[in-house]
């Protein structure tokens, strides 16, 4: 199945933990956004994010992916102190291709995606074609506030960071 995963990390190494991810999906990866520096969205008083998006093709199941995900968060310790708080590795699933569920477990297309620049905007860059459900990507960046899409900045490509 074809799924589309946002990562994000605003603690330690920041490159290094996106990377983890860049390093689990190695060769299921069909498309990768650059890597992209983002204002904490919800809880403001945090760090600067990294953010990325991967459009991967795996094996799994929605829920086998999201727990391949999880994996990789408690790889890199991630704590949850505060919701939406500061996080080593940050781990969720956008989109499956075809797939929703209304699971608070796993909710499909992710509930917030379209409300979130540091989602989008490496999404549509990473595929100029992406739609949300039947919703191009580039239509709803269209819908968001302008200062929040501008927030996102563009750092480089992973293997240009590392
Ligand atoms: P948000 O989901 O708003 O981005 P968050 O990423 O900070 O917030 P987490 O604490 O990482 O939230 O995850 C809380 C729960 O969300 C997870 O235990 C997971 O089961 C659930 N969840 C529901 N839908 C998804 C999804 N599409 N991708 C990842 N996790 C999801
Ligand atoms: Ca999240
Ligand atoms: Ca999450």
């Amino acid at each position: 199945m074809r799924a589309v995963l946002s990562i994000g990390s605003n603690l330690e190494d920041r490159v290094a933990l996106l990377d983890s991810v860049f390093a689990e999906f190695a060769d299921q990866i069909v498309a990768s956004s650059p890597v992209y520096a983002t204002p904490p969205w919800g809880v403001e008083d945090q760090e600067e994010f990294l953010n990325a998006v991967l459009v991967v093709e795996v094996p799994e199941t929605p829920l086998q992916l999201l727990r391949r995900g999880q994996a990789l968060e408690a790889a890199a310790q991630r704590v949850r102190l505060r919701h939406w708080g500061p996080r080593t590795l940050d781990v969720d699933i956008v989109q499956v291709e075809g797939v929703e569920s209304n699971n608070p477990e796993l909710t499909l297309p992710h509930p917030f995606a379209e409300k979130r620049a540091f989602v989008l905007v490496p999404w549509l860059s990473a595929d100029p074609q992406a739609k949300l459900g039947e919703r191009p990507v580039s239509a709803l960046i269209a819908e968001l506030d302008p200062a929040e899409v501008a927030a996102v900045r563009e750092l480089g490509r992973m293997e240009d960071l590392r």
